[in-house]
């Protein structure tokens, strides 16, 4: 193959008149109609002068043209760069002085803040609007398609994903094509994709979730998806009849079960939904179970590896755990104090390899050396443990594991207790310096308005349930929890604003 992951994502179809996208406003884009987009955006990125291994960042609204852009860069070997839509030009800044993209297109609407930001980084700035129009389509209409495909090896650089800054400042994660389409390949196997499927896409283009395993998998099996421009409940509602699987985030799933008008029969043609990015509560799963007759298959993945773990497909999907490691890839659960692994049903450090690993940090040897030992298992962050049957469960982030007088405290176990109280929304517990103990466990809750949280039956609970040390010293009620636009507690936010408690 010239190019693997373009050839198996689009090039073999690149004459095919079989649908692609299905839109809002009631159009069918085939597999030919993107190529051919793909190819008119290639022409214009070849005319720029951009050539294999140039990065091309676009931080723009989710359009068939966004994703063609994708698309034109793999074809083009042209290192793809998304960016959350989220971002502030400030932020920007770092990730264009960072990547120094030849190209980058924007939201028309943030052209003036990003002017000076691409000229100080000289890189040329190209608009595309959620419409498909702006300065990128246009100029790309008077440029040739270009036909030929660049190429390319499995282990040429087809992307670079910046990790979602929860822990700290944002990592750009070099992703080789083997990387993607190795990690595409297998999800579409396990999770059966065909090219009957219609996938109901209403996640982010800019995310490894919504990018490399909804439409990579789509792409890989043959399937359609109704694109939806972002996620809304009576969207998703409208459109469930007609697709056949949903890939979400938890907020997505308990969003849908808070709409009286989600049930059974709207659900009825679904044969599978996803979770992901964001651990979904147990009780999330029961409840859509119970509502729909449909068990949530949840999975494990991160920007530097992609997809780790997944609930089986045929077989219990359990509830709280991520499943078994895909075909292909090794998990390992390590103490990090002798580096060996732990114990069955202990937890320790997670640490996978496989050909979904990443290649390194970019520009960042160092960080990349941490985090990637030699023998090809990357350190990821997370702390998990595997049970008899095999099934992994991420206890949480290390970072987020909280010591108090010298013991080790994982936040989950406090919050899995505090959630299930009467008049607990959800909750997050994290550690705030203190004195005496270092850190002091504290619990940030969301109070329902009826019945209303009473603390003291809460901490008298607590107090049966926990080990002194485990327990809450400070409880604080707030109205909400704050996430990320992929619905991730930054906890990092709350350790900032409670970093006083105890002083
Ligand atoms: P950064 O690395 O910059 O701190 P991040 O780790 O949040 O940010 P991502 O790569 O987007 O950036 O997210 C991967 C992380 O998301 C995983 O390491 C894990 O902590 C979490 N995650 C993903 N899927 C699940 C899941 N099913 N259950 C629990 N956590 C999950
Ligand atoms: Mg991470």
């Amino acid at each position: 193959m010239t190019n693997p992951l373009y050839d198996t994502l689009l090039g073999h179809r690149a004459k095919s008149a079989a649908p692609l996208l299905h839109l809002t406003d009631g159009r069918t884009l085939s597999y030919a109609d993107m190529a051919g987009m793909a190819a008119r955006f290639a022409g214009l990125l070849a005319a720029q002068g951009l050539a294999k291994g140039d990065r091309l960042a676009m931080q723009c609204p989710k359009s068939p043209e966004a994703f063609a852009l994708y698309l034109a860069c793999l074809q083009s070997g042209v290192i793809f760069l998304p960016l959350n839509t989220a971002y502030t030009p400030d932020e920007i800044a770092y990730f264009v002085g960072d990547a120094t993209p030849g190209i980058v297109v924007a939201d028309p609407a943030s052209e003036a803040a990003l002017a000076p930001i691409c000229t100080d980084a000289g890189a040329t700035l190209l608009t595309l609007d959620a419409d498909g129009g702006g300065s990128f389509a246009e100029a790309a209409a008077d440029v040739p398609p270009r036909t030929e495909v660049t190429v390319c090896g499995t282990d040429d650089l087809a992307c670079f994903l910046y990790t979602s800054g929860t822990t700290g400042r944002s990592k750009g994660a070099m992703l080789t094509q083997g990387n993607l389409l190795s990690n595409a390949e297998v999800l579409t196997e396990t999770w059966r994709f065909t090219e009957d499927d219609v996938l109901l896409h209403a996640l982010p283009i800019f995310h490894a979730h919504g990018l490399f395993v909804a439409c990579n998998v789509t792409l890989v099996a043959g399937g359609s998806m109704i694109w939806l421009p972002g996620f809304s409940v009576e969207a998703v509602l409208d459109a469930l009849p007609r697709a056949t699987a949903m890939m979400g985030v938890p907020t997505f799933y308990t969003r849908l079960l808070d709409a009286p008008g989600f049930t059974r029969e709207v659900a009825g043609h679904m044969r599978l939904f996803t979770s992901g990015s964001a651990p979904l509560l147990a009780e999330t799963h029961e409840r859509f179970s119970a509502r729909t007759g449909h068990a949530i298959l949840e999975r494990y993945g991160m920007t530097e590896t992609g997809m780790n773990t997944s609930n089986p497909y045929d077989g219990d999907r359990r509830a709280g755990t991520v499943g078994f490691p895909l075909t292909g890839t090794e998990l390992r659960i390590i103490d990090e104090k002798t580096g060996e692994e732990v114990p069955r049903g202990e937890t320790g450090m997670i640490e996978v390899r496989g050909p979904n690993v990443f290649k390194g940090y970019w520009q960042m040897p160092e960080k990349t050396a941490e985090e990637l030992r030699e023998d090809g298992f990357f350190i990821t962050g997370d702390l998990g443990r595997i049970d008899a049957d095999g099934y992994v469960t991420i206890v949480g982030r290390e970072k987020d594991l909280i010591i108090s007088g010298g013991y080790n405290i994982y936040p989950k176990e406090v919050e899995q207790l505090l959630d299930e109280q009467p008049g607990i929304v959800e909750s997050a517990v994290i550690g705030a310096p203190h004195p005496d103990f270092g850190e002091g466990v504290v619990a940030v809750l969301v109070a329902a308005a009826d019945p209303a949280p009473d603390l003291e039956t809460i901490r008298a609970e607590v107090a049966l349930k926990l080990a002194n040390y485990k327990r809450p010293k400070q409880y604080v009620t707030v109205a909400e929890l704050p996430r990320n636009t992929m619905g991730k507690v930054q906890k990092n936010v709350l350790r900032d604003t409670y970093a006083d408690l105890f002083a």
